[in-house]
């Protein structure tokens, strides 16, 4: 028998975590990253050494693999569109073009009827100084594009705070002004959406960053069923307006009243689901495996309680001691050096 190829472009741990699922269902994986021995190749059939957009790579990557997908949202637009020409991708390159520009996507959310913080566009440095004037003197003032982790971000807490000369500070590039939202908690929720159009949506993880950079995700989140069916029902309303096939990241703001606003979402599997593979059946990664195969979708049901924490840069130190304790599952992601701010591994606890 032969077996079919799953073609996946980026490299980093969600390429590795997704290459490990796709092994479990008899799936050969091919990498498409720059970075020769990248966490993805370490455990994937073989890794094309190349850019994102090189068009004789994607030409091969299309003849060689039955299905293309990806581990980032910053694939260049035109790379995808060019490989959709030739082989299926999933999740569709219109998933990527909303989530690589933070206008775009708060005006899909909303045409989807989900509610983001207000926002208004910024080109210039009257513009910033007008949309701030709008929202009372305080907004987070964030790149249209290539932000992640926190990067590429302002914020104006009090009308007092100086806008003066910002504009050129952040590179003079498109920019949006969103409204401070005085949120009471962060969450996200990880769906999925299979090519017969099934969707299946985990419970919400309670999600802490530190520097920007998500710390821990804990379940259950401490909100109410009324905030968790308005969170599935925002995915649903997504996943179908992309006509989408894979598995998304949606993260919101939890209001004092258990409202949510919607803040971004990730075209991919998440660092936020990563408790699915300790306290799921089928975690995140074998759902989109499935996903983009076209194969039925897995039960989405949580088994235990769990927190996943983050091991970023030092954290690595810590390895030892979560391998001596009960019910934890450690998952390296084969880096070799651990830089600051580098995510490095995480652990879940099963909590009971
Ligand atoms: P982001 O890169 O958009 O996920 O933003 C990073 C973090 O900044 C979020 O997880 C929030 O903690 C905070 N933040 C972002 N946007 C807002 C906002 N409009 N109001 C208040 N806090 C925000």
């Amino acid at each position: 028998m032969t077996l079919e190829t799953i073609g996946i472009i980026g490299g980093g741990q969600l390429g590795r975590m997704l290459a490990i699922a796709a092994a479990r269902l008899n799936f050969r994986t091919i990498i498409l990253e720059p970075q020769a021995d990248c966490p993805a190749a370490q455990v994937a059939n073989r890794q094309i050494v190349a850019a994102y957009d090189d068009p004789a790579a994607l030409d091969e990557l299309a003849r060689e693999c039955r299905v293309v997908t990806y581990e980032f949202e910053n694939v260049p637009v035109a790379a995808a569109e060019r490989l959709a020409a030739l082989r299926t991708v999933y999740p569709p390159p219109k998933a990527l073009e909303v989530a690589q520009d933070r206008l775009t996507e708060k005006r899909f959310l909303n045409d989807c009827g989900i509610e983001t913080a207000k926002f208004h566009a910024v080109d210039s440095q009257a513009d910033l100084e007008r949309a701030l004037e709008d929202f009372g003197g305080k907004g987070v003032l964030k790149t249209r594009r290539l932000g992640y982790d926190g990067k590429g971000q302002r914020v104006f807490r009090t009308p007092d705070d100086s806008t003066s000369g910002v504009f050129e500070a952040m590179g003079s590039v498109p920019l949006i002004v969103e409204s401070f939202v005085p949120f009471e908690r962060e969450v996200s929720v990880i769906a999925a959406r299979g090519t017969d159009g099934t969707i299946e949506a985990y419970d919400l993880a309670e999600n802490v960053h530190r520097n920007g950079i998500l710390h821990t995700s804990t379940l259950p989140a401490r909100i109410g069923e009324a905030t968790t069916v308005a969170a599935r029902a925002a995915s649903e309303r997504l996943l179908a307006g992309l006509d989408y096939v894979g598995v998304i990241g949606m993260e919101f703001f939890v209001m004092a009243d258990g409202t949510l606003i919607a803040n971004e979402i990730a075209p991919r599997v998440h660092n936020s689901g990563h408790w699915t593979e300790a306290a799921c059946v089928v975690s995140q990664f074998e759902q989109h495996i499935r996903a983009v195969a076209g194969l039925s979708l897995g039960s989405p049901a949580r088994h235990s309680d769990c927190v996943m924490t983050n091991l970023i840069g030092d954290d690595m130190n810590d390895v030892a001691g979560w391998l001596a304790r009960p019910n934890v599952l450690v998952h390296l992601y084969g880096k070799a050096e651990a830089r600051p701010g580098r995510k490095m591994g995480h652990v879940t606890e099963l909590l009971r």
